[in-house]
């Protein structure tokens, strides 16, 4: 479905990614690991096309989309969730929302239909919906930030760290989330420092270090890896 091979990418003379080559499968939860400055962001980055690689190839469903604009690719139904969440804060829920939904025309009928999709998957912002984004917790202002990536109806969804300084419950709430909209079909992308929960929703893991793919294996083996379990899951 989507395919890196051999990329590199740079912030001006900094090579990020040396040599990057992953695939992600329809229907798999795939999650990207390593330590900070691994070259994960950027990873997810380069293919929703907020960088482009200056080496390598990325094709998706057949088409290579390394020099397509953000908003094109987006438009391929490949969407990002950033690091940091990044709601709108001036906004309310709904609107955050409806602002996920602008990749696409749509009628307001069919717009209020996701909506209440969203909402079966996220309950607890029903009662939020006419609230201020500011005003919600860290998990609501994640949960909403997911809802906002499915409003634009993803074929492959990206998250970038979706647990960071979250309350272990919510984060708990937060896997079990990725393992639910999994089920239903989606395809994801996982970037997490969570090595632990992240590999027991996810079916395959790339480990990266220094913007190279150190090893790659089904989650369950990368759970069983020795040097998994020393670098990455040890304080979890
Ligand atoms: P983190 O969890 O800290 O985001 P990461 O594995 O996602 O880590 P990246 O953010 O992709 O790592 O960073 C990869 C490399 O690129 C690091 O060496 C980092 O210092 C560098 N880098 C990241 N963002 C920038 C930037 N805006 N300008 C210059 N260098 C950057």
């Amino acid at each position: 479905m989507l395919k890196l091979e051999q990329i590199e990418s740079r912030y001006g003379e900094i090579v990020a990614l040396h040599d990057i080559s992953l695939e992600v499968n329809q229907g798999e939860v795939v999650v990207l690991l390593g330590v900070n400055g691994a070259g994960k962001s950027t990873t997810l980055k380069t293919i929703s096309g907020l960088m482009h690689p200056t080496k390598g190839e990325i094709v998706y469903q057949g088409k290579r989309i390394d020099r397509m604009s953000p908003e094109n690719i987006v438009r391929d139904r490949i969407v990002h969730v950033p690091e940091g969440r990044k709601v709108f804060p001036g906004l309310t829920v709904r609107e955050n929302l409806l602002m996920g939904s602008s990749n696409r025309k749509a009628k307001k009928a069919d717009l209020n239909k996701d909506i209440e999709e969203v909402l079966e998957i996220f309950p607890d912002l029903v009662p939020l919906i006419d609230r201020l984004a500011w005003s919600l917790s860290g998990g609501q202002q994640q949960m909403l930030a997911i809802g906002r990536g499915l409003m634009a109806k993803p074929e492959i969804l990206m998250l970038d760290e979706p647990s960071l300084g979250l309350a272990p419950v919510i984060v708990k709430q937060v896997f079990q989330t990725i393992q639910k909209i999994n089920k239903q079909g989606m395809t994801v992308l996982l970037v997490e420092q969570n090595a632990n929960m992240s590999l027991r929703v996810a079916h395959r893991g790339y480990v990266l270090e220094n913007g190279r793919v150190a090893y790659s294996d089904t989650a369950e083996n990368l759970l069983k890896e020795n040097k998994v379990q020393s670098a990455y899951l040890g304080g979890h």
